[in-house]
């Protein structure tokens, strides 16, 4: 897959193809990404890339003409390419966009700076605006580099075990099971018992368990749009009537009821 990434900090990327899972799709082919420095397509002695809005106010906007231009050259060399805008006022990113960009062959990745673009570039050229959480960071840099990894973790043949991609977080609308490594004790804790136990059955259905479990814990949104499967309504259904003698037994012996109960 090719990754364009239009940008006029070229450098900020140095260390990201460096190491660990990007590093090795460079090597084996799997990602191919071409920094464009934006400045190298202005025009004038200062190759200014930015200048001040129309109507006033503060801050500045990247200019059109060399975005444009730098646009095309890519364009020109690789035309089935997408063109993505990261922007705070995008689709935010999630696992399945991840996946659904996955399939395309390259990406061109407009970094915006300052105040950002000026709008005909997003209108004329942008076929996706991404962001990366309803926050506002100084450039679009790092979030070229949050999609790029987000994205390239889904290329079948990126990561060591073909399966790892699908047992991620959100993969199946749940969060990753509990993991542990050795030593076998530690602090006082110990990793458990069925981890231990050899029984691949047991420890598939433990990890079942506690992915839904940190799910309902901590995403229960996630949980909420979930189809389920019928093994994992037992298990809610099982977890409730457990909370249900708990609760049955404290209400019976409680001694401090809350106001209005
Ligand atoms: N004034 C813009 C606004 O309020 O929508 C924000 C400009 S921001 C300071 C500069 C650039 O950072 C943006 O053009 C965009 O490329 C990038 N950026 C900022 N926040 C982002 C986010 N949440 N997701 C993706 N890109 C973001």
């Amino acid at each position: 897959m090719n990754f364009f990434i239009l940008t006029i900090f070229p450098e900020l990327f140095d260390s990201f193809w460096e190491h660990g899972i990007i590093y090795r799709a460079i090597k084996s082919h799997i990602i191919n990404p071409t920094i464009i420095n934006i400045r190298d397509f202005a025009e004038g002695r200062h190759k200014a890339v930015d200048d001040r809005p129309f109507g006033g106010g503060c801050g500045m906007v990247m200019k059109p003409e060399s975005l444009a231009a730098a646009i095309k050259k890519v364009k020109k060399q690789a035309p089935e390419t997408k063109t993505v805008f990261l922007s705070p006022q995008g689709r935010i990113l999630n696992q399945q966009m991840a996946a659904e960009l996955s399939i395309c062959d390259s990406l061109l990745m407009i970094c915006g700076r300052y105040e950002g673009i000026d709008d005909r570039i997003y209108q004329e050229y942008v076929d996706f605006e991404v962001s990366i959480g309803d926050y506002v960071i100084t450039g679009g840099e790092l979030a070229a580099m949050v999609v790029i990894d987000a994205v390239t973790r889904q290329i079948p043949g990126t990561l060591g075990n073909a399966d790892s991609a699908g047992q991620d977080s959100f993969s199946d609308a749940l969060l990753k099971h509990a993991q542990f490594t050795r030593p076998r004790e530690f602090e006082g804790q110990n990793v458990p018992e069925v981890l231990l136990s050899g029984n691949h059955q047991a420890i598939e259905k433990w990890r079942v368990e506690t992915a839904l479990i940190r799910t309902f814990l901590k995403r229960p949104d996630l949980l909420a749009q979930k189809q389920l499967s019928a093994s994992e309504i037992f298990i809610l259904k099982k977890w409730c009537l457990e909370l249900e003698k708990i609760t049955k037994n404290q209400s019976l012996c409680c001694s401090d009821p809350l106001p209005g109960c």
